[in-house]
């Protein structure tokens, strides 16, 4: 762990910079761009009924959005305000009042006619409910009645026939440590989070890579690094606060690199409503934009390396930090074999960009002193995600760009609760400050005072088909017990994740809301307790940035829902109605309690235990992992990792699929159109050349579909990467196979092959050409 701390935030210049300017026309009139001012008071008028609420959770509480991280209005980054409006946009599922009686009640078929995004603005669950096979709508339930029903289930199914899920909405430290903790003392390590879909190869890789499960450094380091590399992370739209630290770099002279099949608007332009001058001209973020083939990276970044070795035939130590590497890294020799082994057709064919682009970034970084890397699921969410990124640990290895100032990898997380879940050990793979290995099962139960089960937990993706599995088998998923989430949504293959949620015997849903998941029917029963939500929790909760600093988010005076429980209070109840004989060794007095014990158990997280008022935080591991380039790896050193190039099976005459975000935060849709591009949500993303070869024009229905779905569409030419088009998430999980994780992190596939014809072609053929030959053709070609 890093010696040196983080020097807190810094000032920016109000002089003006015109040079940054995107455009000298004011307030980008005539640019599609968002329009902060006007969504701002769509958020004001939402929250009317409870204002003065609202401005206090803005003000004390820590920010339930992304993980960019901020408590009250002010980071660790740069002085000033700090405030977007996907935080505004996420306020009112804090702020508005219980559902009413008779939606609450109304009958199942009327409430499965609505969409999350309807759903969301109901109101919040109020007391616990239960709907049993038959029933066509919830009943009131009493909190007792709920628990021991869900305990007796328990008690009469084996550990591994349940599992626990938790997302990351705003869902605090406690929570998760509560929850992992409960599971253990249950008996079963079926517990899984929302970073499985999103950042676990992440994880994954860095400590293969680099012995560590985080960010190394700050976002202070893009404010002054040489260069500030975007690899498959849109943080403009992700992270909107991002782009005022892009600012403050782009004065320092930083240049910002994309890389991305579709060349991002936001990450183009930026208005930034805080800071005056870019509010009223905007700012040019990205220097240069590389578009490369949906799934190409690993063909990028082996081109990028293989230039920089023959920049070293040429000239030694024109390109590798050898110092570093003598020092600090293992295996270059095995790494340069495979680089080396590649020819730039391969490479080209990949990545889908020209020898000449790869070299151009190659030099640059080669002349560069100091990078950070940051990245996002444009390289986690495939089946290659860990290789991925521990490619993108290689670049950094070989320059070493590490454990110093400006210089770093930042897995730059999406929710608030995300880095915190595994560190607290709500992960089958991880126990709170550590593995899940004979090591960490030792060191946690010498904390806990019972033995942790050994055997191999399911992650999130295996526990759901397992809820398909015959009855008398040892892994038949029985109850599911989800904080939050919604796997309808989320998971890829929507109809089989369906038919796997009615497969469980019960079904808990711990949340603040009903979402489309929660209407699903269940063998015995579904049943649903209402959750507080942060703000709400007595004793406060803290959470985690992506930059590791640990925030204090206060219990924040206001209105409250009447049955509403804090989660890590109703685990704790769970786990001594199943076994009160041992309730002692489950026991917390209060949430101070559960941070205490915390600090025993995760010793990086020594220090939250004194975390109690608005305004405490601490970063844990100092400002930079791996400082001086020592990594908490056995041997100190970091490893290279030679990865192959994936196979990318595209067959002949298909594109490539990816999903991507609009206005939305995580799978939660907060507006029909994406205010950066002016897209729908069934827009679908091509290139006019592809749309030229393929007899389609802008705004033509076309249908984009494989083996796995149909996605029914509107051509939308955007500059995007000939041969990939681009699908909004959720919608476009139809077209995702289901079952394909990834090798080492679990992580579900989320990208595919498939073919996009005009509406009218695909439909007049349908019946005789899709159905009797080319779904053959299909299974014959991808498989
Ligand atoms: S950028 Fe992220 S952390 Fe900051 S206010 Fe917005 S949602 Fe919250």
């Amino acid at each position: 762990m890093g010696k040196t701390k983080h020097t807190g935030p810094i000032k920016l210049s109000k002089k003006p910079k015109p040079s940054l300017w995107a455009s000298k026309v004011p307030f980008g009139l005539g640019k599609i761009k968002p329009h902060h001012i006007r969504d701002t008071m769509r958020v004001v008028w939402e929250n009317k009924d409870n204002l003065p609420y609202a401005t206090r959770i803005l003000t004390q509480g820590v920010c339930d959005g992304c993980a960019l991280g901020v408590q009250g209005l002010k980071d660790q980054t740069l002085t000033g305000p700090h405030l977007c409006t996907t935080r505004l946009n996420v306020l009112r599922l804090s702020t508005m009042g219980p559902m009413k009686e008779d939606i609450l009640h109304a009958d199942i078929d009327e409430l499965r006619k609505m969409s999350s995004t309807e759903l969301r603005k109901l109101g919040r669950i109020p007391y616990p409910l239960i709907r049993k096979p038959g029933d066509w709508k919830f009943s009131r339930i009493s909190w007792d009645e709920a628990m021991d029903k869900i305990a007796s289930k328990i008690k009469a199914i084996n550990p591994k026939q349940y599992a626990f899920y938790l997302t990351s909405r705003g869902i605090t430290n406690e929570s998760y440590y509560v929850a992992a903790k409960t599971a253990r003392f249950l008996g079963t390590n079926n517990i899984d989070n929302a970073s499985r879909i999103c950042h676990s190869p992440s994880k994954t890789a860095l400590t293969r890579s680099v012995g560590i499960g985080a960010s190394s450094c700050n976002y202070k380091d893009w404010i002054g690094t040489d260069v500030l590399v975007f690899w498959g992370s849109v943080a403009a739209n992700n992270q909107p606060v991002s782009t005022k630290y892009m600012y403050a770099a782009k004065r320092k002279g930083t240049k910002i690199i994309i890389i991305n099949p579709y060349h991002e608007p936001s990450m183009d332009n930026y208005w930034i409503p805080s800071i005056a001058e870019s509010a009223l001209f905007g700012t040019k973020i990205a220097d240069d934009v590389y578009q490369v083939n949906i799934g190409g990276d690993i063909a990028f970044m082996h081109g990028i390396m293989k230039h920089w070795f023959d920049m070293e035939e040429e000239e030694y130590g024109s390109a590798i930090d050898h110092d570093f590497v003598n020092e600090h890294v293992n295996n270059l020799d095995e790494l340069r074999e495979k680089v080396t082994a590649y020819d730039w057709e391969q490479l080209e064919k990949s990545s889908g960009l020209s020898r000449k682009r790869m070299m151009e970034l190659a030099e640059l970084l080669a002349k560069s002193k100091s990078a950070v890397f940051v990245w996002s699921m444009g390289l986690t969410q495939h089946r290659f995600g860990t290789d991925n990124v521990s490619q993108v640990a290689n670049l950094a290895l070989l320059r070493g760009f590490l454990g110093r100032e400006y210089c770093g990898l930042m897995p730059i997380r999406g929710h608030s609760g995300v880095q915190g879940s595994g560190e607290m050990g709500a992960d089958p793979f991880s126990l709170p400050g550590g593995e899940m290995d004979d090591e960490g099962r030792k060191r946690v139960e010498k904390v806990w005072n019972f033995d942790i089960p050994k055997w191999q937990g399911d992650i999130v993706g295996v526990s759901l088909e397992n809820a398909l599995l015959p009855e008398d088998h040892e892994r038949k998923l029985k109850l599911y017990y989800m904080s939050g989430g919604n796997f309808l949504e989320t998971m890829p293959d929507p109809d089989f994740v369906k038919k796997c949620l009615e497969s469980v015997d019960i079904r808990v849903h711990q949340d603040i809301i009903f979402n489309t998941s929660t209407f699903v029917d269940a063998k015995e029963a579904v049943i649903v307790l209402p959750a507080m939500t942060r703000y709400e929790q007595p004793g406060g909760g803290t959470s985690t940035s992506t930059e590791r600093m640990v925030y204090f988010s206060p219990e924040i005076k206001g209105p409250r829902i009447e049955e509403a429980r804090s989660e890590w209070e109703i685990y704790v109840d769970l786990a001594k109605r199943v076994k009160p004989e041992e309730s002692h060794l489950i026991d917390f007095k209060d949430a101070y309690a559960v941070r205490d014990e915390i600090a025993l158990a995760a010793p990086n997280y020594d220090g939250i235990q004194h975390l109690k008022e608005k305004g405490d935080l601490f970063q844990w591991g100092g400002a930079w992992l791996c400082e001086d380039g020592i990594c908490p790896t056995p041997d100190g050193k970091g490893n290279l990792i030679p990865v192959e190039i994936p196979e990318l099976r595209k067959p002949e005459g298909h594109f490539y699929v990816t999903t991507r975000r609009g206005k939305q935060f995580n799978s939660m849709i907060y507006d029909e159109t994406d205010p950066f591009n002016d897209a729908d949500r069934y827009d679908v993303l091509m290139n006019e050349e592809d749309g030229k070869k393929h007899d389609i024009e802008e705004g033509d229905a076309i249908v984009v579909y494989n083996k796995y779905g149909t996605f029914n569409g509107r051509a939308k030419f955007e500059p995007i990467k000939s041969g990939n088009v681009e699908v909004h998430w959720p919608e476009g999980n139809e077209l995702i196979e289901k079952g394909i994780y990834e090798e080492y992190a679990g992580i579900p596939e989320y990208h595919a092959a498939a073919i996009v014809e005009k509406a009218e072609t695909y439909y007049a053929h349908k019946d005789t050409k899709y159905v009797e030959k080319r779904v053959e053709e299909l299974e014959m070609e991808i498989s």
